[in-house]
Order: C-alpha cells, then sequence, then structure tokens
C-alpha cells in the first residue's frame, strides 16, 4: 500500500498516530472511504482529514451520480461514504433514495456545513432506509473527528473481526431464509398475588454450526445489516402463533415481543402487527410490546406515530431497560405506555446499592404517577425479590422466578409454579 502524507499538508491537521499508519500499511485492510463534496477543496481537506485519521483509502466523486456510479461497479469495494448534504446536481438525502437501491450498501458518514437539524433530518432518514449510520459531522471535516466516526466501523486493526462480521450477516440472511429463530419465554409474577401474568418472548438462534445463540449474538449485526425487519417479521408470527396456540388449551398469559428501535420507522409495522394478529385470531390486548428507552426518540415524528397507532390498535406498550437511556418526562408523557420495565442493573442487588435503591425507588414512584405497570427485570435472589416488594412493584421478572425457557415448558411450569406459590 503506497501512504503517503504530504509532509506540508499535514501541518493543516491533526498529526497522524503511527501505530495505525502501520497497522494499515501491514495488513492492507482499512475500510476503503468514498468522500462525496461537490467542493473541490473540501475534497481536498478531506481527503487529507481521512488520511491522516489512519485509513489511505480514499476515493472522490464531485457529486451524487458520480457517487453511484462508483458505487455500482461490479468490483466496488467501498465500504464507507463520507457524504456531503448540500450539492446543487443531487442532495444526499436524494442520493440516499438512490444508493438504498445498491446491491452492497456502504456505511454512511454525513457531513454538512448546514444547521445540525438539516444533520439530523439526513440521518434520520438513512436509518429509516436501513443504512449503516456511523454519525454525523459539522464542516470542517478533521481526522479527530473522523477517526471517531469511522473508528466505529472497524478500526484498521479490528478488520479481522470485520470479515467476521460479513460471515454473520450471511448466515443470518440463510438464518431467516430457512427460520433458524425460535423463541425462549420467561415468566413474569405479579408482586402481591404470586400469579403468572405474562411472558416475554426471547429470541434464540438455533444455528446449524453453533448451536443455540442469544440475541446477543446477532440482534445488533441484523440491526446494523438492515436485517432487523426481516427478523422481527418472524418473532412475530413466532409469538402470535405461540399466543394462538396457548389459548386454545386455556393458557392465556401475555404475551410480550421485543421490539428493535429500528422497527420504530416502519409507517406500516402497526396494520401488519394487528392483520397478523386477526388472521391468527389473537387480540391485540393479549400482546405486549417492548421497546428500549434508548432507541425512541431517533425520529420522533414517526415513532409517536407508530407507537401511538400500535396503542390504538389495542397492542400494550411497554418500555424497556427503563432508567439506562434517555427519557425525559416530557418523552413518557407523550408515549402511551401502559408498562415500564426497570434495568436489570437497578433492581439486582439494590439491598447493597444505595443509588441503585435510590433509583428503584423513584422509578417506581414515576411509573405509579403516570399509571403504568412496574415490572422489575433481573431479580435473582430472596433479597432483591424483598426490596421489590417493598418498593412497590407490580410484576418480577429475573431467575429468582424463573430462566428462559421452550415454550413447551411453559405450561408445565406455570402449572408447578401455581401450585406452590399461589395454591389451586
Ligand atoms: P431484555 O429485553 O432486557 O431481556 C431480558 C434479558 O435479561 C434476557 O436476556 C434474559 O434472559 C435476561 N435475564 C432475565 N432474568 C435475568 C436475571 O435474573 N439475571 C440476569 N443476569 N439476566 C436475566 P437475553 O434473552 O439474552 O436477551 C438479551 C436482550 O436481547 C434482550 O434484553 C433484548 O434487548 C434483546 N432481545 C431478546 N429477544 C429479542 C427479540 O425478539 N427482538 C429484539 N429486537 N431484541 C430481542
Ligand atoms: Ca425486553
Ligand atoms: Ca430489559
Amino acid at each position: 500500500m503506497n501512504y503517503s502524507v504530504n509532509p506540508i499538508e499535514s501541518d493543516h491537521v491533526n498529526l497522524v498516530s503511527s501505530e495505525r499508519v502501520l497497522v494499515a500499511v501491514g495488513t492492507n485492510k482499512t475500510p476503503k472511504i468514498l468522500l462525496m463534496d461537490d467542493s473541490a477543496l473540501a475534497r481536498k481537506i478531506g481527503r487529507i482529514a481521512v488520511q491522516s485519521a489512519g485509513y489511505p483509502d480514499v476515493t472522490e466523486a464531485a457529486g451524487g451520480q458520480e457517487a453511484l456510479n462508483i458505487l455500482s461497479a461490479a468490483d466496488c469495494d467501498i465500504d464507507v461514504v463520507l457524504c456531503d448534504l448540500m450539492m446543487p446536481e443531487m442532495d444526499g438525502v436524494q442520493f440516499l433514495r438512490h444508493a438504498a437501491e445498491l446491491p452492497r450498501r456502504p456505511a454512511l458518514v454525513f457531513v454538512s456545513g448546514g444547521e445540525a437539524a438539516l444533520l439530523q433530518g439526513a440521518r434520520d432518514t438513512a436509518q429509516a432506509r436501513h443504512f449503516n449510520v456511523l454519525g454525523t459531522i459539522q464542516k470542517p471535516l478533521t481526522a479527530e473527528a473522523i477517526g471517531r466516526l469511522l473508528g466505529r466501523f472497524g478500526k484498521p486493526e479490528h478488520k479481522a473481526k470485520d470479515a467476521k462480521t460479513s460471515e454473520i450477516v450471511q448466515d443470518l440472511e440463510r438464518g431467516i431464509a430457512e427460520r433458524q429463530f425460535i423463541l425462549h419465554y420467561q415468566p413474569k409474577i405479579s408482586v402481591t398475588g404470586h400469579k403468572l401474568v405474562g411472558v416475554e418472548s426471547l429470541v434464540r438462534w438455533q444455528h446449524p454450526d453453533h448451536g443455540l445463540l442469544p440475541p446477543g449474538a446477532f440482534i445488533d449485526e441484523a440491526e446494523k445489516s438492515g436485517r432487523i425487519g426481516a427478523l422481527t417479521e418472524q418473532i412475530v408470527t413466532l409469538a402470535l402463533k405461540q399466543c394462538a396456540m396457548w389459548s386454545i388449551d386455556g393458557f392465556t398469559p401475555k404475551v410480550s415481543v421485543n421490539l428493535s428501535a429500528y422497527m420504530l420507522v416502519d409507517l406500516d409495522f402497526p396494520d401488519r402487527i394487528a392483520n397478523k394478529a386477526e388472521s391468527l385470531g389473537v387480540k391485540a390486548q393479549q400482546i405486549v410490546l417492548e421497546v428500549t428507552e434508548s432507541g425512541l426518540f431517533q425520529d420522533l415524528a414517526n415513532t409517536l406515530d407508530i407507537l401511538t397507532r400500535l396503542r390504538m390498535k389495542g397492542f400494550t406498550l411497554s418500555i424497556d431497560d427503563f432508567g439506562t437511556g434517555y427519557s425525559s418526562m416530557e418523552q413518557l408523557r407523550r408515549v402511551p405506555f401502559a408498562e415500564l420495565k426497570i434495568d436489570r442493573a437497578f433492581v439486582h442487588g439494590a439491598a447493597d446499592n444505595e443509588k441503585a435503591r435510590a433509583i428503584l425507588d423513584s422509578t417506581v414512584q414515576l411509573g405509579r404517577s403516570l399509571n403504568m405497570t412496574v415490572v422489575a427485570e433481573g431479580a435473582e435472589t430472596q433479597q432483591d425479590w424483598d426490596i421489590l416488594e417493598d418498593a412497590g412493584v407490580d410484576l418480577v421478572q429475573g431467575y429468582f422466578v424463573a430462566k428462559p425457557m421452550p415454550d413447551d415448558a411453559v405450561p408445565g411450569w406455570a402449572e408447578s409454579w401455581k401450585v406452590a406459590h399461589v395454591g389451586s
């Protein structure tokens, strides 16, 4: 690889980290960057910044059409596009619309000299089109800003992991096509009556080579690579079918389904899930949809549109992992959540941790005052349970009650739980 920094130009940017460059030279595996900007000067500054950040392989395009031509070439191996928003011939948002059709989508970084809201709008649009957006940068480009964002794609020294990642994505596609995903279910128990109120569905991948994989091994990849929509569609169908089958036997716990934040940009999702439930004879009232707090408000208008319509159709909305994200009271007020799940970070061990205890107590009060059902997840011990009971939590989920289990184990578990804790 013939990497060099022009010594005159390098005076204008942050110094090159020699370690990164060495790795780049040694492995020839850094991500390839396409720099798209109509200004020749901006491209020149951008090139220096990108290369100084340790990414020597930079191609330039003076506009959207030129970029699309490069990206649609059969041998194109561009990994990341630095996308200027304001371009005369085709703006960044129009570029997105066309780039969404590309067989191999690059990751994106948006760059603009305009207002921050514009960058946010472009980011939301790109995410709605299922691009992997690494971030946004206000002009002028600096090596530091680029280094930080491109680091999210995979630093030069992490390229081996990238190769593995794309293997996972191919695997995922096969897994989805061959329906290798199953759901396990974890009980939610009422604190006062010790009754089984619901079960949370948790996806598992029955991988032909690697055995049963937990969601932590693949959900992120599915989200980043745009496969989460197809995967969620299968998960929702599995959960609805399970709910229908249990109902036939008179077993009717509510069934919770985890929704990726990436589903909250798909405006047709509420109609699809409602139609599917109806066709399977499942009432929306049986289904709880869990959404994590952190993914909630990336695209406020669409998120509110989707969540409000899900609620109107009768689904219960639950805010998951509460306490780990950045919800404000205002956001909580705007979305019709009926359930609040306190993250397990504030549950297990709260007895010995004053701060966790304080957050637990105040979250329960918040949930109460907003008329929400408060669920604590991650209760592992009798001590956890006692604290939760004390704090006034409504429902408890955690290893102390039961670990997630296969669907056919649930009714039997429920029966023995009832005998032991509720009486007949
Ligand atoms: P989550 O929604 O917070 O789910 C609870 C996780 O905590 C589950 O991990 C569960 O097995 C684990 N857990 C339950 N009780 C305890 C406990 O007492 N102690 C500890 N240490 N852990 C406990 P799991 O099944 O590995 O799922 C991890 C995450 O993956 C979930 O977190 C959820 O964010 C995501 N996920 C799971 N299923 C789906 C799905 O169908 N769709 C999507 N989009 N995400 C899913
Ligand atoms: Ca959950
Ligand atoms: Ca959670």
